[in-house]
């Protein structure tokens, strides 16, 4: 291409540009520092960077406004408050590569000893788990926490990780918060955000769990950008910058909505599946820090390691569970290719998480079967369910994670 050429090319770009949103950050977020990818410069080929982005990060076209790719580099956008783009230089091809500047190994079934792999509990529990709407309750039963059964079964699968020779650590060890930061501090952001979401007439605060106005109120959003953002980003700086993992597994229960906390819609449906980052929306790369973080996970290469450890997560928790694939009706992920489980969606932990990470679904809590085996609780060996002689579902998910992670794949032998 001459060089008048590229100029018009680039020009072009900037104009296509000029109609779409205006760049900026997302909530609680600062602009972006770019110079973070100056060290995956020459790291990854044309090919593998197109192919990346294209099957799994920004499927339909939605990065084109935002990153194009010419031949020998990427033009990055970087925003309303830094303008122009970010110049990432492509390998010549694989031989050519630099070595990608990360801090962990991939880990592969069968090869943990001596490995690192932090452990995340999902949500909170404790005296947060009503705040943090991961708490029902039916009757006299005693409540169902997510917060405290997923710290119970990283616990679990700790104690097997590090007998089969790992080394574990946890990102949550207790079911308090990580951040320091508390939602009374937060009301300025929340009515930014709230702003920034369109609702028309904020209120102040929300009577109880059940006030229909309750997503209006900054109180409710200060509470959710407290265990949400804050929270999930003071893990991500303890994972990224003092635990140094070679592999992250986020542990959840899932649900369905079971509207009051108090009085919990039953659903017939219970399924399993894990989520791997990827398929960003327009709305989500549309965020300068978004686009970056994107590009950072993208450029770390964790991602063919957290498909191959996520299919034989899911298949041995598909086994062990004996629960159906769980399939999304919304737009906001889509099915890894050729997978029956694992998909792609991204969330502020798997994507801000500097190392392979995994995250787990199994089981919806409101569900009768489930609930009924969480009221069990926890045993050893097994008793029996409807029939069946099951391990307790605490047992039967730590083992059938560790089991994966633990058998050397016979896949790759023929
Ligand atoms: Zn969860």
């Amino acid at each position: 291409m001459s060089e008048r050429k590229v100029i018009s090319a680039i020009l072009g770009f900037f104009l296509l540009l000029g109609g779409t949103a205006a760049a900026r950050v997302s909530v609680m977020s600062r602009p972006p520092d770019w110079s973070r990818l100056d060290r995956f410069q020459k790291t990854i080929t044309r090919e593998t960077f197109a192919r990346f982005l294209r099957d799994y990060y920004a499927p339909n076209g939605v990065a084109e406004d935002f990153i194009r790719i010419d031949s020998g580099h990427a033009l990055i956008r970087k925003g309303a408050r830094e303008e122009g783009f970010y110049q990432l230089d492509f390998a010549e091809n694989e031989t050519l590569k630099r070595e990608v500047p990360v801090l962990w190994q991939p880990i592969k079934p069968g090869g943990l000893i001596g490995r690192k792999i932090a452990l995340d509990p999902g949500h909170i529990g404790g005296e947060w788990a009503k705040m943090e709407e991961r708490w029902f309750k039916i009757g006299d039963s005693p409540p169902v926490i997510e917060g405290e059964m997923a710290l119970l079964v990283a616990e679990k699968i700790a104690k097997r990780l590090r007998a089969a020779g790992a080394i574990v650590v946890f990102v949550r060890e207790k079911n308090e918060p990580l951040t320091p930061i508390r939602p009374k501090v937060l009301t300025e952001e929340a009515t930014e955000s709230l702003r920034d979401k369109g609702v028309q007439d904020i209120q102040p605060t929300y009577l109880d769990a059940n006030d229909p106005n309750k997503q209006k109120s900054v109180q409710w959003e200060s509470e959710r950008l407290f265990y949400r953002l804050s929270e999930i980003r003071a893990r991500a700086k303890r994972n990224n910058e003092v635990l140094k993992p070679d592999l992250t597994i986020c542990i959840h229960f899932n649900a369905e909505a079971w509207g009051e906390p108090t009085l919990p819609t039953f659903v017939e449906r219970n399924h399993l599946h894990l989520l791997v980052n990827g398929q960003y929306s327009r709305e989500e790369i549309v965020y300068d820090d978004v686009r970056l973080e994107m590009i950072e996970k993208l450029l770390s290469h964790s991602l063919p390691t957290e498909l191959a450890l996520s299919e034989v997560v899911a298949q041995s928790l598909a086994r062990a569970t004996r629960l159906p694939p769980f399939e999304y009706p919304t737009k906001n992920a889509i099915k890894a290719p050729g997978s029956k489980y694992v998909w792609l969606r991204n969330l502020l932990a798997n994507r801000l998480y500097r190392n392979p990470t995994l995250y787990l679904e199994p089981y919806v809590m409101n569900n009768l079967d489930t609930f009924d085996r969480i009221q069990m609780g926890d045993y050893e060996g097994t008793r029996s369910v409807r029939g069946v002689d099951r391990k307790s579902i605490f047992n039967e998910y730590a083992d059938a994670v560790v089991e994966a992670l633990e058998r050397a794949e016979s896949k790759d032998e023929h």
